[in-house]
């Protein structure tokens, strides 16, 4: 049978209904535990020789389990794990790749919280990371590795100035260095863009927003291509033998990469991190989730058309200095190669004006919500500079389109004209004092 494609995918994939009854709709598995059956059966459940039985909801959950699937076939990937949060699908990816310690190399214009993490919290875990300005420059990527760097971990579309991080060449430098280029894929959602076609090993979402896209559960994703080899000294976490993976009856053990073989990376977030640091999804968040999964076609390609529509008339207000939105970059190289369907729904602009009118146009709009999210199916307006990226020092803030002056929008599925009344009569009324 051919690979389904992607709407048909987003629908179906991961499910089959003659296991559940035959339920249209992807039941909720409400339950902590699941029976072991008798003593035998036990034994194989316990040793993951069964894949489809279930015994605790932090190891695995049935409607989790249709989520971390359907994404899955989304991406292009080999295997998902779902937790309870972006930042826990950040931390538990940085933790599994560095967990002996090392460095990682980052662009220092990334989401808020997982900066700070990088900067302020990894270090005293002995994982430093090595910040560039510009990711795309590649000749600084290369003269940052060293024998202890364990991986690139870039945004494909960065919050919120929306510059775009050039996949390929990374993937190149990465691979030549035996090391992983992991991406943190939020903005874009896999419908806009599919890292793993572009040479990335590893995902990263926050299905906080685009995936779910209605702004009602806080979630995230590891998502593994599945290609990567961990046979590799840098890494021995995956190459030293574990007790769990062993057999009980002959005592022998293995290691997550002779159990496993390429995705060593997904089981072991599965194994160790899930199951004992615990940051679990639960099973109606998961059941919403895959609700708002099922439009996501739909909802990217409408909010794309409005985001572009406001970016054009916002770059022709006289009180806006610039618009950041690298959808109306139409002669930028990086546009034509990764974004054929568009950037996204989240821009940005800096204003010709100063700190109360900022917040002026904050308290004037009526359809935005004042709202520190993105990826909602309401239309958000946020001033990161107090807010979402209030940790970032100053100086960097400057540098990556996070001054007092900015205010990021994200787009949702209301009447676009309606937005861009409310828009320009907030702007109007900021000026008009
Ligand atoms: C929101 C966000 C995160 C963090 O996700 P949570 O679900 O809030 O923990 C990480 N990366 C990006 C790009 C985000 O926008």
């Amino acid at each position: 049978m051919t690979e389904n494609n992607f709407d048909t995918l987003r629908i179906h994939a991961g499910y089959d209904p003659k296991e559940h009854q035959f339920a249209s709709s992807v039941p909720i598995y409400q339950t902590a535990a699941f029976g072991l059956d008798n003593t035998a059966v036990a034994d194989q459940i316990v040793q993951g020789k069964l894949p489809n039985r279930f015994d605790y909801s932090r190891d695995g959950n049935p409607t989790v389990h249709v989520f971390e699937q359907r994404i899955a076939a989304l991406e292009g990937g080999a295997d998902a794990v779902a937790v309870g949060s972006g930042m826990s699908a950040i931390s538990y990816t940085i933790f599994n790749v560095a967990e002996n310690g090392g460095r990682i190399i980052a662009p220092n214009n990334i989401y808020g919280s997982a900066l700070d993490e990088f900067r302020t919290f990894f270090p005293k875990f002995g994982i430093n990371f090595d910040f560039v300005d510009d990711i795309n420059d590649f000749a600084t990527v290369e003269r940052l590795i060293k024998d202890d760097t364990k991986a690139i971990y870039v945004e494909s579309v960065a919050n919120p100035s929306t510059e775009i991080a050039d996949l390929e060449g990374l993937a190149k430098i990465a691979h030549a260095n035996q090391i992983p280029l992991i991406v943190d894929n939020t903005f874009p959602t896999p419908y806009l863009l599919q890292p793993f076609k572009h040479g990335a090993d590893i995902d990263v979402y926050s299905s906080t927003k685009g995936i779910n896209g209605h702004g009602n559960v806080i979630s995230g994703l590891v998502v593994d291509h599945g290609k990567f080899d961990w046979n590799n000294d840098k890494f021995p976490q995956f190459n030293e033998d574990e007790f769990i993976l062993g057999d009980e009856k002959t005592g022998k053990r293995e290691s997550f990469v002779t159990k496993f073989g390429n995705l060593a990376f997904i089981k072991r977030i599965r194994m160790k991190y899930l199951r004992l640091l615990g940051s679990v999804l639960g099973p109606s968040d998961a059941y919403l989730i895959l609700l708002g999964l099922e439009t996501i076609s739909e909802r990217l390609t409408k909010e794309v058309a409005s985001a572009t529509k406001i970016a054009q008339f916002l770059t022709k207000n006289e009180h806006v200095n610039k618009v950041y939105y690298s959808g109306i970059e139409y002669d930028n190289p990086l546009v034509k190669r990764y974004f054929p369907k568009g950037v996204g729904s989240i821009l940005s602009f800096e204003l010709a004006g100063d700190e109360n009118q900022i917040a002026e146009i904050i308290n004037q709009v009526k359809v935005f919500s004042y709202l520190p999210n993105i990826g909602d199916a309401r239309s958000l307006i946020v001033n990161p500079a107090k807010t979402t990226h209030r940790e970032i020092p100053a100086d960097i803030r400057q540098k990556h389109a996070l001054n007092n002056q900015v205010l990021r929008l994200s787009i949702g599925l209301e009447d676009v004209d309606d937005l861009i009344a409310d828009l320009g009569h907030a702007i109007e009324q900021a000026f008009s004092k």
